[in-house]
């Protein structure tokens, strides 16, 4: 039996959180202490964590509507008791939160405030009680709804990657059926009829089926570099393609995406093409997963030694220092002797020079 859903990607937070029941256990032995407060304080607290864990498996929706009520109700009764019982109406303030709709959310929490007052003015505790209960309920229920919001703006670009992706892995599929028919199709088709024509002339006419086998020859040989350009082809994920992946990626986290100058050059060496590539790639995840930016200018030009990549952010710039991403990409900039520059005014300016061609050619 699990107590929390699997893969929600919250960890040990609700367990953590629970920490605040210590205001309830404390409550719960403020004198006069009898066997049946206790009692009683104890079944409050055994409904409240059943609720408790219910809720993060409905996740949000209006079912929610049911525990957050019971997490009330239980509030209500037990601080009558138990004045540090006031810490449950956080709880149900925050799940208040993911209701699905911050109309629902914002009435529901202004009904459990008022339920605050109501407790607080009948219950005969003091100021701090409903402070406490009050302005902590209010930040708490703000957040829910903060964090639901930015949950499903998640999961939304999730689910519009994974759309993309399979869509690129049809036109990709359909790609390399149409390759393979074009190129193995109509060499297979010449290469069968003038077989069968040198098979009728190799007694008659010598001289013709030879040069009709010279031609199959050619070719055959003619189809396999073609197959192997081809396969070649398949195997470079070229700076083009990144770079409309990247237009992609922007477009679906709603971050403006510019491009200022895109030049690559003709000379460009293979495994420095493919490094370009990844360092856009990681830069450009990074612009949509940390900036919080609304434009991304990139630019790609060259003078004559090197190819100079710029990925321009307008977000709130670097806090942190570098994870596995940016040390990767430092790496493999270092193996082809390149250079990487981080400049962080008005947002984040990512320089990447790398030479074109490669030390050997
Ligand atoms: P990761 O993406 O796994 O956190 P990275 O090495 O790619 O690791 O990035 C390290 C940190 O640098 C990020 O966690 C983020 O805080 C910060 N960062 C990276 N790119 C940007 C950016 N464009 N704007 C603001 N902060 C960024
Ligand atoms: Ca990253």
């Amino acid at each position: 039996m699990r107590l929390l859903p699997k893969n929600t990607g919250i960890g040990w937070l609700p367990y953590a959180w629970l920490a605040f029941l210590g205001f309830f256990i404390f409550g719960m032995f403020i004198p006069p202490v009898t066997g049946i407060k206790i009692f009683l304080n104890l079944a409050a607290l055994a409904i409240f964590v059943v609720t408790f864990f219910r809720c993060y498996w409905i996740d949000h929706g209006k079912q929610l509507a049911l525990p957050i009520s019971i997490i009330v109700a239980v509030a209500v009764s037990a601080s009558v008791i138990n004045p540090g019982a006031s810490v449950l109406f956080h709880y149900a303030s925050f799940f208040a939160g993911r209701l699905g709709n911050t109309k629902h959310s914002v009435i529901t929490i202004v009904a459990i405030l008022i339920i605050i007052i109501v407790c607080w003015y009948f219950g005969g505790h003091s100021l701090q009680y409903l402070f406490t209960a009050g302005l902590v309920s209010i930040a708490l229920g703000i957040m829910g709804i903060q964090i639901y919001r930015s949950d499903m703006i998640q999961r939304q670009l999730n689910q519009s990657e994974a759309e993309r992706k399979e869509l690129a892995v049809i036109a990709e599929r359909e790609r390399i059926a149409r390759d393979l028919h074009d190129i193995v199709g109509h060499a297979l088709t010449v290469v069968s009829l003038k077989s069968q024509v040198a098979h009728k002339m190799v007694g008659s006419d010598p001289d013709q089926a030879r040069n009709e086998l010279d031609e199959i020859s050619t070719i055959a040989s003619d189809a396999l570099s073609e197959v192997r350009k081809t396969i070649n082809d398949y195997r470079q994920s070229g700076i083009q393609r990144a770079i409309d992946d990247a237009e992609q990626a922007l477009k679906a986290a709603n971050i403006k995406a510019k491009f200022r100058e895109i030049d690559i050059p003709e000379d460009l060496a293979s495994d420095h093409e493919q490094t370009l590539s990844m360092v856009l790639k990681e830069t450009v995840t990074n612009v949509i997963r940390h900036s919080g930016a609304t434009t991304c200018e990139i630019a790609l030009h060259n003078n004559q030694e090197q190819t100079i990549m710029t990925v321009n952010d307008n977000g709130d710039g670097f806090k942190s220092n570098d994870g596995n991403g940016l040390k990767g990409i430092r790496e493999r900039i270092n193996s082809v002797n390149g250079s990487l520059t981080i400049n962080n005014e008005n947002g984040t300016k990512i320089k990447v020079c790398i030479p074109t061609k490669t030390a050997y050619e």
